[in-house]
């Protein structure tokens, strides 16, 4: 099958032509690929959530399935080109694709391409406006503009760049080498004669006093990745009035909650070319070693895929131990669902650049002089759009400064088109891989004996076919998040069941493949099997039906004949 659809995945596409997009390639894989709202945004947005499965397999909701979210935060556009690239490698892949086929008959794929469409159309418009997340105003609900300095496009090519003022105590002079590159005055002072700026970010001051240029919060300061009912604190930048206060959080999170199904949870950022994980609130020695175990062998098999770098986030990318990040949707998935959960930060300019990764210095004290150096030759070389010659403007309140340098947003923070395509294309895999690790149900054995008049003993050996148990984390068994296993018989009087239950039995949570590794020695034995027994008074040649269903690991039934 071929995509209807022109879109090759090398451009940002705005809310309009993404809902286009949605619909069109729904449409064109009806059996694969349904789009529905599952809620508004703060400006009454729909909010899109493509479900994909081979529904000629099961419908959506009786199978193992892997969330993906992409662009809670406004200007991380990346995430959101490779959550509708994921769609499309499944549904073009079906029939052809080996694994994509695969996944798509046993497992089901939520994918949200635009959390938060209202702050991304902000980030896309033509005269941007670059936020966090949401659009809407907070903490004051009156949008006033805060005394000082606010982003903003003066110039009117569509890009916030940096304001650079003559400043004899500037901390910014230009580079030796790269005469257009600002480099930062060394602690003793910069040689005698070279001239010092001030940078600013490009835009307006708000009751400028003629000496002071305070940087200025905006008036829309929420952060919804803080917004999640996990460790949520209102001492952490954003979070907002409550847990779920913002209408696109709080869809989210009913949406994720009504599937049950749901065994894995990737949420799709920039930027940072890595994979980040849970906790971000505590150590990993504060985890179940066998949780911290099994995101390790996950993050092995993404690193191999993709690229990218694995990080536990509290342990490599927190700086301040004292100040950690609450609130955020991985942890949310891990503390309150019990499944593996992934922040993927799309897009490390500097590891493009120069071959060597960026580090998580990045987050705190931005690149080095020599990673923003190499980044700058190669920008010149390859996007020259990327960084802009210093062109004076005469300023309402700053007067008589140049305006220029670094496209921050759509270089530094996305990749530029020409790359956008090859940046997310891997991460479908690894989505699929993610799916695939999931719990699966499956029926090997029934048998049907006679035990004398209609009264006949009737055995359904049901087994975890999959790698994860079918509670999937420790953090779930202990907490007790899964219900567990059921089967049902009906279409005859039950006398006796297995298990503690008559028709309907309660068989626990089954191990998955991935127990053989907790096990001593090679003495694997069955411990993701379950037999199921009941002895029935039925006639000869009368149909019984044992439906069998797991939240997570799926629902099928058998028929047999006694
Ligand atoms: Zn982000």
């Amino acid at each position: 099958m071929t995509s209807t659809s022109p879109y090759a995945f090398d451009r940002f596409l705005r809310y309009d032509e993404l809902t286009q997009w949605l619909h069109d390639t729904a449409a064109a894989h009806p059996e694969l690929l349904t789009v529905e709202s599952y809620g508004r945004s703060f400006e009454g947005r729909d909010l899109w959530l493509a479900t994909i499965t081979d529904s000629s397999t099961g419908a959506h909701d009786t199978k193992p399935a892997h969330w993906v979210d992409a662009n809670i935060h406004a200007i991380e556009v990346t995430g959101g080109v490779a959550a509708l690239h994921l769609i499309h490698h499944l549904v073009d892949g079906f029939g052809t694709d080996p694994a994509a086929t695969d996944a798509l008959r046993t497992r089901t794929f939520y994918v949200v391409p635009r959390v938060n469409p209202d702050g991304v159309e902000w980030t896309l418009a033509d005269s941007p406006q670059f936020r966090r997340s949401s659009v809407r105003p907070w903490p004051w609900h009156d949008a006033h503009l805060a005394q000082g300095l606010h982003e903003r496009d003066l110039t009117g090519d569509g890009t916030i760049r940096t304001m650079r003022i003559a400043d004899p105590h500037g901390g910014w002079m230009q580079s030796p080498v790269e005469p257009r590159l600002m480099v930062r005055v060394p602690p003793e002072g910069a040689p005698a004669d070279v001239p010092c700026y001030r940078l600013l970010a490009e835009g307006d001051v708000q009751d400028h006093d003629g000496f002071t240029v305070p940087i200025a919060s905006p008036p829309q300061r929420l952060d919804m990745n803080r917004n999640f009912p996990a460790g949520w604190g209102t001492g952490v930048y954003g979070s907002g009035d409550h847990p779920l206060s913002e209408p696109e959080i709080d869809a989210l999170v009913r949406a994720i909650v009504a599937r049950r199904n749901i065994c894995g949870y990737n949420a799709f950022h920039t930027s940072g070319g890595v994979l980040l994980r849970p906790s971000s609130t505590q150590s990993d020695t504060a985890l179940p070693p066998i949780d911290v175990w099994v995101w390790k062998q996950l993050g092995e098999r993404g690193h191999a895929l993709t690229g990218y770098t694995v990080h536990g986030v509290f342990d490599d990318f927190t700086w301040d131990k004292s100040d950690v990040m609450s609130g955020a949707a991985d942890d949310w998935a891990y503390e309150h669902l019990g499944v593996y959960g992934w922040t993927t930060e799309f897009w490390d300019v500097i590891h493009r650049a120069t071959g060597t990764p960026g580090g998580n210095h990045i987050w705190y004290t931005g690149p080095t002089d020599e990673e923003e150096m190499g980044v700058y030759r190669w920008a010149v070389a390859n996007h020259p759009t990327a960084y802009a010659d210093w062109v004076p403007y005469e300023h309402p309140q700053l007067g008589q400064l140049e305006i220029g340098g670094w496209d921050d947003v759509f270089f530094w923070g996305n990749a530029p088109s020409s790359m956008l395509a090859a940046e997310v294309a891997p991460h479908a895999e690894f989505a699929v891989f993610q799916a695939m690790c999931s719990p699966r149900l499956e029926v090997l054995h029934t048998s049907v004996t006679a035990l004398g008049g209609d009264t006949h003993r009737v055995e359904i050996g049901i087994a975890n076919t999959g790698w994860l148990p079918t509670y999937i984390t420790q953090r779930a068994r202990k907490e007790h998040l899964v219900l567990p296993l059921v089967a049902e018989l009906s279409g005859a009087a039950v006398l006796a069941g297995s298990h503690g239950g008559l028709a309907r039995q309660e068989l626990g949570q089954l191990e998955g493949r991935v127990a053989q590794r907790f096990q001593s020695g090679k003495n694997d034995g069955t411990p993701e099997r379950v037999l199921a027994t009941w002895v029935v008074r039925a006639e000869a040649g009368s149909e019984l039906t044992v439906a069998i269903s797991h939240q997570r690991a799926g629902s099928l039934s058998v028929t047999v004949r006694v």
